[in-house]
């Protein structure tokens, strides 16, 4: 599996990856394999799911959206 970081189409500098599939910017922006560059809101939280693929399980990057509620935790 080659590391391939991609080159962010904002600033220009290379990303790092977080996950397989999954890379970052300093500058906000955000590559995933198959929905390709975006920008990163706060709300966004990024997790590893077990895909099952034929008769493997794959760990696949997915995006989460943190949940609004009226009593919001800091869970830092
Ligand atoms: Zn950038």
């Amino acid at each position: 599996m080659g590391n391939s970081n991609r080159i962010c189409i904002n600033c220009g500098r290379k990303m790092k990856q977080q996950f397989i599939g999954l890379q970052h910017c300093n500058c906000g922006m955000s590559w995933k394999k198959d929905i390709g560059f975006f920008q990163r809101t706060p709300d966004m939280v990024f997790a590893l799911q077990r895909v099952t693929v034929g008769k493997k399980v794959k760990l696949l990057p997915v995006i989460r959206r943190k949940q609004s509620t009226c009593n919001p935790v800091d869970d830092e």
